[in-house]
C-alpha cells in the first residue's frame, strides 16, 4: 500500500480551529481516526482535534461552544452550525465504559497523550505546519496492515478491556492482521471483556458485522471473546455437520454465509444468528447423519435471548428473530404466484426481500450438491416478488381495496366483525387478486354477512 501524506486534507474549518489554537499560543492537531481514515484515503466521519490549551483556554477563544465531556477535557466548538470536538492532551485513569476514562488528568505533552491512544493506527497527530506526527510508528503499521497496542498490549487492555473488541473491529474494518503479541493478550485477558457493558460490546459487535469482513469475528472466538458475550458462536463453531448439503461446522457455515450477504446491520445480525439454534437442535441419525429438526423456532428463541443480552433495541430484535425464524422459508414450498403472495402475507412486505438475500448467503455456503438448482429456484422466488411489486397486487391490509369504514357505512357493526371480515377479504384477494375492487369486495360482505 502506498500513503502519502498529502492525502491529509482537513476542513478549512478544523485548520481555522488549529490555527486560532495557535495563534494564541497554544499548540493543537487533528488526530486518531481522521488522520487514520485520511492516510487510507478514507472520508473521516468526524474531524477530532487534541490541543495543549485547557478547556476554560478553548472556550475563551471560541464564541459558541457546549461542554460535550469537559470533565475530561472535551468542548465542542461549534462553527455555522458544525461541531468539532476539540480535546486537552490528558493521561488516561481507568476506561468505564470504553469511551470516557474515570479520571483524567491534563498534560502539557502530545506524546502523553498520544500514548494513551489504543492502537499505533489511532495515535497519530497531523497539523499543516507540523506536518503528520507519528511517535508509535502508526503509518508503518497501515501500510503493514497491521493492527498493533501502542505500548504493552497486556497492559493496555487491562486499563480498558474493551480495547480487546476495539481492535478485531478495527482489523474487520480494514481487512487488517492483528500483531501477534497484541492477539496473544487478548487470548489472556479476553475473560475480562465481562467487566464492559453490553451496549459498548453491542456497538463494537455491530461495527464489526457492517464491515467489510465480518467475518473476522472468527478472530473474537479464537481470542475467547464470544464465549464472553456470546457463547451460543462457540457452540456453532463447535457444531459439526454431517449431510451432503453441508460442508462445514455451523460456525464455519455461518462465517461463509455472512461474507456473501450485503453490509446492512439487520441482514448481518441475521444471518450470523440464523443456526444458532442448529446445537441445541442436533440429532444423529444411524447412517450418521447430523439433523436440525426445527432449529428455526430455536433459533429464534435464542436469537431473541442473545439480543436482549446485548441490549438490542426491540425493532431489531424483533425483525432479526423474525428472518431467524423464517430463514428456509422456501424449502417445501413451490415457487408459484399465489404461494409468493401467501408468504409476503405471512412473513411482511418488509421482512421478506431480505430473506431472498439471507437465503442466497445461506445457499453459498452449502456444499455444491443441487446449488444451482437451489439458486434458480430462489431466483424464481425473487422474480415472483418483483411481479407482486410491480403489479401492486394487495398482500395487507393496507392495500386492501376496502376498510374498516367501508363494512361501518354498508352496516357492519363496529367491532370485533370488522377485523374478522377484513382478514376474511384479505384471503381473498391473495388468492385471487382481481377480487381487490372496492364494489367486488362489499358485494361479497353483502352477500355472507349482511341478512342472515
Ligand atoms: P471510529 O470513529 O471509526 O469508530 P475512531 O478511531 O475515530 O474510529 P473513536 O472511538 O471515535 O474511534 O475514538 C477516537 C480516538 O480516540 C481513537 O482514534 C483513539 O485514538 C482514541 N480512543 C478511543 N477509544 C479509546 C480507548 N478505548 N482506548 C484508548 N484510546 C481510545
Ligand atoms: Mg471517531
Amino acid at each position: 500500500m502506498n500513503l502519502s501524506l498529502r492525502e491529509i486534507q482537513m476542513p478549512q474549518k478544523a485548520a481555522y480551529i488549529i490555527d486560532v489554537l495557535e495563534k494564541a499560543g497554544f499548540e493543537a492537531y487533528v488526530v486518531g481516526g481522521c488522520v487514520r481514515d485520511s492516510l487510507l484515503g478514507k472520508e473521516p466521519m468526524d474531524w477530532d482535534i487534541t490541543t495543549s490549551a485547557k478547556p476554560e483556554e478553548v472556550k475563551g477563544l471560541f464564541p459558541h461552544t457546549i461542554d460535550t465531556g469537559i470533565a475530561h477535557g472535551t468542548v465542542t466548538i461549534l462553527l455555522q452550525k458544525e461541531g468539532f470536538e476539540v480535546t486537552t492532551y490528558r493521561i488516561d485513569g481507568k476506561y468505564e465504559d470504553g469511551r470516557h476514562p474515570t479520571e483524567v488528568t491534563f498534560t502539557p505533552s502530545l506524546r502523553e497523550d498520544l500514548r494513551r491512544r489504543d492502537f499505533t493506527i489511532n495515535a497519530m497527530a497531523y497539523n499543516h505546519r507540523a506536518g503528520l506526527v507519528d511517535l508509535f510508528h502508526g503509518l508503518e503499521d497501515l501500510q503493514k496492515g497491521i493492527i498493533r497496542c501502542v505500548g504493552e498490549p497486556l497492559e493496555r487492555f487491562s486499563e480498558d478491556a474493551l480495547r480487546m473488541m476495539r481492535g478485531i473491529r478495527f482489523a474487520a474494518q480494514l481487512g487488517y492482521e492483528m500483531e501477534p503479541e497484541t492477539f496473544e493478550a487478548i487470548k489472556k485477558l479476553a475473560p475480562s471483556l465481562s467487566k464492559i457493558s453490553a451496549e459498548r460490546i453491542q456497538t463494537e459487535l455491530v461495527k464489526l458485522m457492517v464491515s467489510d469482513h465480518p467475518d473476522h469475528i472468527r478472530l473474537a472466538y479464537e481470542a475467547g471473546l464470544t464465549e464472553v458475550f456470546f457463547p451460543e458462536f462457540d457452540s456453532m463453531m463447535q457444531q459439526p455437520q454431517l449431510h451432503k448439503h453441508h460442508l462445514y461446522s455451523v460456525g464455519e457455515h455461518t462465517l461463509v454465509a455472512l461474507r456473501h450477504t450485503p453490509k446492512d446491520k439487520v441482514l448481518r445480525l441475521a444471518v450470523l444468528l440464523h443456526d444458532v439454534g442448529k446445537p441445541e437442535t442436533l440429532t444423529v441419525d444411524e447412517k450418521g447423519v447430523t439433523h436440525f429438526y426445527g432449529h428455526p423456532a430455536k433459533g429464534k428463541e435464542l436469537a431473541r435471548t442473545i439480543l436482549k443480552r446485548l441490549k438490542f433495541d426491540n425493532d431489531t430484535i424483533n425483525l432479526v428473530c423474525k428472518l431467524v425464524y423464517f430463514h428456509d422459508f422456501s424449502t417445501g414450498v413451490q415457487a408459484t404466484p399465489k404461494n409468493a403472495r401467501r408468504m409476503l402475507h405471512k412473513i411482511g412486505e418488509e421482512a421478506f426481500p431480505y430473506l431472498l438475500d439471507i437465503a442466497y448467503a445461506d445457499i453459498c455456503a452449502q456444499s455444491e450438491y443441487k446449488r444451482e438448482e437451489k439458486l434458480a429456484n430462489l431466483a424464481l422466488w425473487r422474480e415472483l416478488y418483483q411481479e407482486i411489486l410491480k403489479k401492486e397486487y394487495c398482500v395487507s391490509l393496507k392495500s386492501l381495496a376496502v376498510n374498516g369504514e367501508d363494512l361501518k357505512a354498508i352496516g357492519i357493526p363496529a367491532g370485533k366483525e370488522i377485523g374478522e371480515i377484513l382478514n376474511k377479504l384479505l384471503d381473498l384477494v391473495i388468492e385471487n387478486p382481481a377480487e381487490n375492487e372496492k364494489q367486488t369486495l362489499l358485494e361479497f360482505v353483502k352477500m355472507n354477512h349482511l341478512h342472515r
